[in-house]
């Protein structure tokens, strides 16, 4: 029976050294700072970013929250997006999406400056997590799950990784952190044929599908390590995974479950991301 990989160790672990290191820039008079800007009222982002303040708070960070209508023009959006990046109180700045219709992302993924961008929406920061440049800010998800195997010392060089999933904010960025520690990498998606015979020669599998237990075990490798980055709600109104974890435990050695799993951690890496901007604007 497999292990499940609970995510609350992990997101303690890091964040303790977020507040240790918050504590000794507070002794230097810096004071880190992130700014949360919310278009509309979606349940979702609500949650997380309650979720997000309350990490911010017992890491030592500002955290401040900037809402705007969910009709909003996109000009007005570019005007407020452009003052919240200006600030220079701001360290870090997390923008909800998908934003509305009416705003064109292709445009305003430019406003926030590479350095504030601590969630990974502006092309700068994607292009850096291609290059592997150290600088750049990966989403927090995918960074998640990567706190999440290196914390369980889950070796991943030379090891067969298979992602799936395809996302800018998951899948890719998930794949190229997965490569630059040695493993070796394929993506699927839903066009690739023969998924299971793919995932069931994985070491390591991430699924970030958004599918509702999916994965089951006849896509799973005897002793393989499973990162379920999915949250759905089933049919019974239960939030699960993409992976029907119950069925997978039998052949994975390793399991994240969901809730609990890597969902847990991602507000540590925010918290985590905002330090390291807040040292990067002051040379630290
Ligand atoms: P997207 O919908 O953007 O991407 C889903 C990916 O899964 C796509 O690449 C899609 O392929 C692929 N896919 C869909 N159906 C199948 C299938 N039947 N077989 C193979 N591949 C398939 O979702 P996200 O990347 O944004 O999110 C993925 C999951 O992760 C969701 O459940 C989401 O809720 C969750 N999530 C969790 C977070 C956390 O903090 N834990 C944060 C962000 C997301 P194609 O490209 O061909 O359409």
């Amino acid at each position: 029976m497999g292990e499940l990989l609970k995510g609350k160790p992990v997101a303690d672990a890091i964040a303790k050294e977020v507040k240790d290191r918050v504590q000794e820039l507070k002794a230097k008079n810096i004071q880190p700072k992130l700014m949360i800007v919310r278009v509309g009222e979606r349940p979702d982002d609500i949650s997380y970013e309650k979720a997000a303040i309350k990490r911010m708070q017992g890491c030592g960070i500002d955290s401040q929250v900037v809402l705007l209508p969910a009709d909003i023009s996109q000009n007005d959006f570019i005007e407020k997006l452009k003052s919240v990046n200006n600030d220079e109180s701001v360290h870090g700045i997390l923008l909800f999406r998908p934003l509305p219709g009416q705003i064109d992302e292709s445009i305003v993924k430019h406003i926030i400056s590479p350095e504030k961008d601590i969630d990974c929406f502006n092309p700068a920061n994607v292009a850096k997590i291609v290059e592997g440049d150290k600088t750049g800010f990966a989403p927090c998800t995918p960074r998640a799950a990567m706190e999440i195997l290196k914390y369980y010392k889950v070796e991943l060089k030379g090891k067969r990784a298979v992602v799936i999933g395809r996302s800018l904010v998951v899948g890719k960025p998930m794949a190229m952190l997965l490569l630059e520690e040695d493993a070796t990498v394929t993506i699927c998606h839903s066009k690739t044929p023969e998924l299971s015979k793919l995932t069931s020669e994985a070491d390591i599998l991430v699924a970030a599908i958004g599918r509702a237990r999916m994965i089951k075990d006849d896509f799973i490798k005897e002793g393989a390590v499973v990162i379920d980055v999915g949250i759905n709600v089933d049919r019974d109104g239960n939030i699960c995974g993409d992976v029907d974890t119950e069925r997978c435990r039998e052949k994975a050695s390793l399991i994240t479950p969901v809730p609990a799993g890597v969902g847990s951690v991602t507000t540590a890496v925010l918290a985590k991301h905002v330090l390291k901007a807040c040292c990067l604007a002051n040379n630290i």
